[in-house]
């Protein structure tokens, strides 16, 4: 394995919204940051479509050209952004090591984790058989396969929606599939779902099978009340229940919840071992919102040079 000897000063986990803020801000202070960008760089904007409630965009912005403004922000002050996926850290003696796509080792003086969250599965059989061949989480992605065709959304929350109405533009008919008779999503956008005519809501019910051999063909659902089931034909089923954080390889090391989000101190980044910091969606399970994420960012960046400043590890 190769190892670079000299520490960096700050590394950070993870190009998303939190991650690059955190870049801006370190980069700012001359503190040189090197940027992993690990295996989805600029996370989950990068799928999104019109990002309508980041501050500064009044008409909106295209979640990928949000991203693309944020990294060349970060690079703009000097920041190195590198390729590659942090598969194993070491955080009992610093500086810390951390490897790089199980092949390079490097070193590094301070620590912030940006890795963001993943979407949930519904945890069928069937569902991973059919991944990519008519399951997705992503309409923005996959909704242009559907085009003529009946698909179903499941999920109650802004991604169910937003996924429903992305596939608007090519399905013959969205069913959003909700476990309760109430919507998560916030009431903008529970609004613009029910007025749009091609998305009908099946509530109270839950998938029970995904049927098809080489392609999605039905879902099977089950009524909450009744234990009724029936089968619903579909091309299409895109899964929209939420994220889970992408902390596993830092539970060993950090204190965390049994969700995995990982714990920080009360209006600051610091986690449990100190020199390490955490911003985003990583421990974050409240409110998960690209402008969150990024203030969550700049508070690391900060915390992150004033602790080098204590440390003496920098001028
Ligand atoms: P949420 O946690 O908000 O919603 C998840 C939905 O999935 C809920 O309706 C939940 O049901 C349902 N669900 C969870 N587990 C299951 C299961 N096992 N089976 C069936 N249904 C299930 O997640 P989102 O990804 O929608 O949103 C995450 C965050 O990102 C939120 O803060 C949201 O506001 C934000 N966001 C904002 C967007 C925007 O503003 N444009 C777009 C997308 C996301 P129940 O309601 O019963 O718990």
């Amino acid at each position: 394995m190769n190892t670079s000897d000299e520490p960096r000063t700050v590394v950070i986990i993870g190009a998303g919204p939190a991650g690059l803020t955190a870049a801006i801000y370190a980069s700012r202070a001359h503190l040189q940051p090197l940027v992993i960008r690990g295996p989805k760089p600029g996370g989950q904007l990068i799928t999104t479509n019109t990002v309508e409630n980041y501050p500064g965009f009044a008409q909106g912005i295209l979640g990928p050209e949000l991203m693309a403004h944020f990294e060349a922000q970060a690079e703009r002050f000097g920041t190195e952004l590198r390729y590659g996926s942090i598969t194993k850290v070491n955080f009992t003696r610093r500086p810390f090591q951390l490897v790089i796509d199980d092949q390079q080792r490097l070193l590094a003086d301070a620590v912030i984790i940006a890795t963001g969250a993943s979407p949930r599965w519904l945890g069928l059989d069937s569902e991973q058989r059919l991944l990519g061949r008519g399951v997705s989480s992503c309409a923005t992605c996959d909704g242009a396969f559907f085009k003529g065709l009946p698909v179903a959304v499941i999920g109650g929350g802004d991604a169910a929606m937003e996924n429903a109405l992305c596939l608007t533009r090519f399905s013959n008919r969205v069913h959003v599939i909700h476990r309760r008779d109430r919507l998560r999503a916030s009431k903008v956008m529970q609004k613009m779902a029910f007025n749009h005519k091609k998305i009908s809501f099946i509530w109270n019910a839950s998938v029970k099978d995904i049927l098809g051999d080489k392609a999605v063909e039905a879902v099977v659902l089950s009524r909450a009340e009744t234990d009724e089931y029936a089968c619903l034909p579909v091309s299409g089923v895109f899964i929209a229940i939420g994220h889970r954080p992408n902390t596993a390889i830092f539970r060993p090391w950090l204190r965390m919840n049994k969700e995995g989000y990982i714990f920080t101190r009360p209006y600051s980044t610091y986690t449990s071992v100190a020199g390490v910091f955490a911003c985003g969606d990583a421990q974050d399970s409240v409110y998960r919102q690209a402008v969150t994420a990024a203030g969550t960012g700049c508070m690391a960046a900060i915390d992150a040079e004033r602790w080098l400043q204590k440390e003496g590890l920098i001028g």
